[in-house]
């Protein structure tokens, strides 16, 4: 957690995880780790991304294969599969941080805080919605708002950045202790050397990629600037969402593309602050695939795109990490062991 900044709010970590932060449990070196989730995509989102650019992946020596899964069925869900990610094991349809025994399990930012790392979330979805949920809340139904808003509101998370929809309807006090900034216009003139403990509920859910304000990667530059003050270190979880959505729409290929190249610049932006902070770990994964979303040649020799579903699929999707420690990220393996492996990176030592 920063150990400076204006309107820091007391910290509490769900009960069963609470631990003072020891600076003897400090590691020498800041532990930083950077996670994008990009909600949905699988191997064709990325076949349409590279159509239009090359993208910022192609440059992550490390590159492997997940399997999503779940307790529930063969049919991947996103509270069940962000679970997995988060805290290494799966669980049951709609859980969110709880094992398959419903009991509340540490997420990599619960042993983040544990170890004295900032911790942040910028997603493009309702902050309080399935994915950015599984890694700051417990709960056995991932449409418990109220109880997902308190628990996420009150965990000590530095930098809380996302779609506002529902957020203050769902626990009112959601922005005690923040600063909160609704105006996209504010993060780009950020008193990063003041500020921690920011809130930002934006409307990023229901607009184009072409036309979303604040910005994936814009979200993400403010989150690190932020965060880097933590001389111990930090996890940041960056997701988007409407791959997903538009991969239940059957969206064209073109949109596909778009949203891609909205969520490529957010990495870009992560390879920028990595560039100047080596010890920098970046992982990109996906939590299932949507569509069953397939990029081919058509009779005119022009790419496009065609969907098996208007679900998920069983599909395997991408993993790929760059920085000290990617290695393990590297061959085929399931969602609950790169949770592990998350967890793994941010332990206290
Ligand atoms: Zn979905």
């Amino acid at each position: 957690m920063l150990a400076i900044g204006i309107g820091c709010s007391s910290s509490a970590a769900p009960p069963s995880f609470a631990a003072e932060q020891s600076r003897e449990n400090a590691p020498a070196s800041p532990v930083r780790l950077i996670l994008f989730i990009a909600d949905g995509a699988g191997i064709g989102y990325w076949s349409a991304l590279w159509s239009t650019r090359e993208p910022a992946v192609a440059q992550f020596p490390i590159v492997g294969l997940m399997r999503s899964g779940n307790t529930s069925s063969n049919r991947p869900e996103s509270a069940s599969a962000a679970t997995a990610l988060a805290i290494g094991m799966r669980t049951f349809y709609s859980g969110i941080g709880v094992g398959p025994d419903s009991l509340p399990r540490p997420s990599v930012i619960d042993v983040a805080e544990v170890a004295g790392l900032a911790t942040g979330i910028v997603t493009t979805a309702q902050l309080i919605d399935a994915t950015p949920a599984a890694f700051a809340a417990h709960t056995s139904d991932r449409y418990a708002y109220p109880q997902i808003a308190h628990e996420m509101a009150n965990h000590g998370i530095e930098v809380l950045f996302g779609d506002g929809q529902g957020v203050l309807e769902a626990d009112p006090r959601f922005g005690d202790g923040y600063n909160v900034i609704r105006n996209p216009a504010r993060l780009r003139e950020l008193p990063v050397d003041t500020l921690s403990n920011v809130l930002g509920l934006f409307n990023t859910l229901n607009v184009s990629a072409e036309d979303r304000d604040p910005s994936l990667a814009t979200m993400t530059g403010a989150a690190l600037e932020i965060l880097d003050r933590d001389p111990d270190g930090f996890f940041l979880l960056v997701e988007t969402e409407q791959t997903d959505e538009r991969g239940h729409d059957n969206a064209p290929f073109d949109v596909i593309a778009a949203e891609m190249a909205h969520f490529d610049e957010a990495i870009r932006r992560a390879l920028d602050y990595q560039a100047a902070h080596p010890e920098t770990l970046i992982v990109v994964a996906a939590d299932h695939e949507t569509g069953g979303f397939a990029v081919f040649p058509d009779d005119d020799d022009v790419l496009t795109g065609s969907y098996t579903t208007l679900g998920h699929t069983a599909e395997l999707v991408p993993v790929f990490a760059i920085g000290p420690g990617a290695e393990v990220f590297g061959g085929v393996q399931t969602d609950a062991a790169i949770g592990q492996h998350l967890i793994e990176h941010v332990r206290p030592r």
